[in-house]
């Protein structure tokens, strides 16, 4: 059976369907873009999403477990994205300046201006940077001389985060790497994002279903490397099917990888889009969110492969904030959890603490510490914990086997799903709608 065709047809159709609600049809692209805060982010720095065209992925029916692409945009405006990055220069004091939280990673010697402190940032299209149908390329140098500017007015560093195909990248290698575009990536230290989610070919092009080849991933870091742009990853945990023990090697077997191959890993770990497969089986209570304490245990062991067990500097990682959109999680791992016995919101809420004080501080030692704490203190029922995922492990079944159920579910649940999924939004849309209405009077 093709598992993958048949995933992307589901998720395809699931995106049609959305689209056919007409929430998004007629929606005037903002001049803002979407933006999340310093504590929301990829790292404890603000990031800036421009709303426009579909990711080209999405529209492909890829990536099972996203939704970013909610936005209805047929054409390419360039103004409008134009209208958007103006739109973060016009507020840059407030939007970005303010916006540094915490510590942030930057070595001195690397530092154009060694008396202050660099700016942390993220600015790219909802799927990939070099992607001309989302970002042309004169709007992208419009962006970047603006900020290069920006950087020499203000005499800081830039530190710019982007975020990428891996198939663009490989498709403008001869550009990428001899281009005014990468010089002036280069000397706003840019570090391009690459989707990649797993190194497992399984997980990676069945289950999330990326359609990545992984000599394609390997070809588009070394085009990056090679043009001076920092490469990173997305590493993704929690995939349909999977049971959190084996989401967590999953993961950790991707960052030995990255580490391996010099790519610096982000840490994403699954919260719930609505219009997706995995919206679907948790609705239809045949699947759950990872565990607060998969996560936990999941970082740990990742933070103990980047240091070596503590002998090492961890070097560049980030792990975006699992509870925070946009667009907002439907469910996410960290809160309200009514689904999980034996696990109180409180220690859910102190699980998150931790995790949000790592994302802070990027104090790995007090992050190991206070993890072992944690664990060890019975008044937090880790070994419930344990016992659950013991339990889980003994009752699954085979991959494959999981994957069909999968899709009988899907089969069987999808009309209703449509159903059920298109009066919800309604009922939010209204009760936004009088939000707006209120504060408006
Ligand atoms: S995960 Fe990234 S590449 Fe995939 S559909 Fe979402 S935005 Fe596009």
């Amino acid at each position: 059976m093709d598992y993958s065709r048949r995933i992307r047809q589901i998720t395809k159709n699931l995106r049609k369907a959305y689209y056919e609600t007409g929430t998004q049809e007629d929606r005037v692209i903002s001049t803002e873009p979407s933006q999340l805060t310093a504590k929301q982010g990829l790292g404890n720095f603000p990031a800036f999403y421009l709303e426009g065209t579909h990711c080209e992925k999405s529209d492909c029916g890829n990536c099972a477990n996203c939704f970013y692409s909610q936005y209805h945009s047929k054409e390419l405006n360039a103004e409008q994205i134009k209208a958007q990055i103006d739109y973060v220069f016009d507020h840059f004091d407030e939007l970005v300046l303010k916006e540094q939280y915490g510590k942030n990673d930057f070595p001195n010697e690397k530092k154009k201006y060694k008396n202050s402190k660099p700016i942390f940032m993220t600015l790219s299209p909802t799927g990939s940077f070099y992607s001309d149908k989302e970002f042309p390329k004169e709007v992208r140098l419009y962006f970047l001389k603006k900020l290069l500017k920006k950087s020499e007015e203000l005499k800081r560093d830039v530190v710019l985060h982007i975020e990428a195909h891996a198939k663009d990248v490989v498709k403008q290698k001869d550009y990428i790497q001899d281009s005014e575009e990468s010089e002036l990536l280069r000397k706003l230290n840019a570090k391009c994002i690459l989707g990649f989610e797993s190194v497992d070919e399984w997980s990676r092009n069945t289950l999330y279903n990326k359609d990545l080849p992984l000599d394609t991933f390997e070809e588009a870091i070394s085009t990056l490397k090679n043009a001076g742009i920092e490469p990173g990853a997305f590493v993704f945990c929690g995939l349909m099917t999977h049971t959190n023990l084996e989401a967590k090697e999953d993961m950790l077997q991707s960052i030995q990888y990255l580490k391996k191959l010099g790519v610096f890993p982000v840490l994403m770990f699954a919260n719930c889009q609505s219009w997706t497969i995995p919206d679907l089986l948790i609705q239809t209570k045949n699947a759950k969110l990872l565990e607060p304490y998969t996560v936990l245990d999941t970082v740990y062991d990742a933070m103990n492969i980047l240091t070596a067990n503590g002998t090492e500097d961890p070097g560049y990682y980030l792990v975006p904030e699992p509870v925070d959109g946009p667009p907002y999680p439907e469910s996410n791992i960290f809160f309200d959890r009514k689904d999980l016995t034996g696990l109180t919101s409180i220690d859910s809420y102190f699980a998150h603490e931790i995790l949000a004080d790592l994302r802070a501080t990027r104090d790995v030692t007090a992050f190991i510490k206070k993890w072992e704490r944690f664990r060890n203190n019975s008044v937090h029922n880790y070994k419930g914990y344990t016992i659950r995922m013991g339990k889980e492990e003994e009752e699954k079944e085979n991959l494959q086997t999981r994957l069909n159920n999968v899709l009988s579910v899907v089969a069987s649940q999808y009309k209703n799903y449509i159903v059920t999924r298109k009066a919800k939004d309604a009922l939010e849309a209204e009760a936004e709608a009088k939000e707006t209405y209120k504060s408006n009077l």
